[in-house]
């Protein structure tokens, strides 16, 4: 198993640009870059003469004006959300003021929203978000010339939902699975357990291409699928063996695991091996001692827990 996925990031952007990516789509990248969203947010422009918007973005104007041009002379039916981060919603009620459509998303999850982490909150989030129809699994978008089925994928965020374009083995899957990185789970918002299962309903679907909320489009999406889980079952191997080793506390476990990373990061990963540590603990396998919870916790093995970590479907 490797440490790294190999992505490829060499992708240009021309931002306001609405570009033909496939017959009836057209992606317009937003113009928010930083150490999460890659070069920025994608917006996708499903249809021709009937449009639905799938994540209109951060509110930057200049984004929803490259929106409202691109989209000049066709109706908007629909502005689809993947999940209620700001970098993917913000534009939401703003773009619906000036094109119509109906903002189309989950709803609230009733769940405990927000990372758990200093400077991180849960400002990234809009917990007030309301979409005017809440969907979950199983729902169908129809509109004229296509439609898409709605899949409930939580992990990254508890309203997480990808859209499968019905007759294209096409997904979109906001940041469920990314182009460019692995995605962050942040506990309580992200869950590495529901994020596993999610991943594992995705690998048994046949999709030929997922156009994800950042990075560039993925052309061998089973693969790509799998080689997350293959990631995240290294991963917890590796915080397992510093448990073992007696480095069982959150900051020791990342300065071991991702000593080189910039400090901007080490938060996002501290949150990433508490979702480990998480899902180990339910499963029996360690447990958190000390006073406190969470971050301040120190962990160890559990004296009745299997010793199997998870390990993904095969296939
Ligand atoms: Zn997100």
């Amino acid at each position: 198993m490797s440490a790294e996925l190999a992505f490829n990031r060499n992708i240009d952007v021309d931002y306001g640009v609405a570009e033909n990516i496939a017959p009836g789509i057209r992606r317009i990248v937003a113009q928010n870059p930083g150490p999460y969203t890659f070069l920025g947010t994608n917006t996708y422009l499903v249809g021709d003469s009937e449009v639905a918007i799938i994540d209109p973005g951060p509110q930057d104007e200049t984004h929803l004006e490259a929106i409202a041009r691109a989209t000049r002379g066709q109706r908007v039916s629909h502005i689809l959300i993947t999940h209620s981060h700001r970098d993917h919603c913000d534009g939401a009620r703003p773009l619906q003021r000036r094109l119509g459509g109906e903002i189309v998303a989950y709803g609230p999850t009733g769940t405990e929203r927000g990372a758990v982490a200093p400077g991180l909150g849960d400002g990234f989030i809009d917990s007030a978000f309301q979409p005017d129809v809440p969907v979950t699994d199983g729902d169908t978008i129809k509109a004229n010339g296509f439609a898409l089925d709605v899949l409930h994928m939580p992990g990254h965020a508890p309203d997480h939902l990808c859209f499968a374009l019905i007759g294209e083995r096409t997904v979109f899957t906001g940041d469920h699975v990314m182009g460019w990185n692995t995605t962050v789970i942040a506990p309580p918002e992200g869950n590495m357990s529901a994020f596993l299962n999610s991943l594992d309903r995705l690998s048994q679907r046949y999709d030929k291409v997922f156009y994800p909320g950042h990075g560039g489009r993925i052309e061998t999406p089973r693969r790509v699928v799998r080689a997350y889980l293959t990631h995240r079952t290294w991963r917890e191997q590796t915080i397992l063996a510093c448990i073992d080793e007696g480095v069982n506390t959150i900051p020791r476990i990342v300065a071991r695991l991702y000593g080189g990373l910039d400090t901007n990061l080490k938060v996002a990963a501290a949150l990433s091996v508490l979702a480990h540590l998480q899902f180990l603990t339910e499963r029996g396998i360690v447990t958190p001692e000390g006073a406190a919870e969470g971050l301040s916790a120190f962990y160890v093995r559990a004296a009745s827990g299997s010793e199997s970590a998870f390990s993904s479907s095969p296939a």
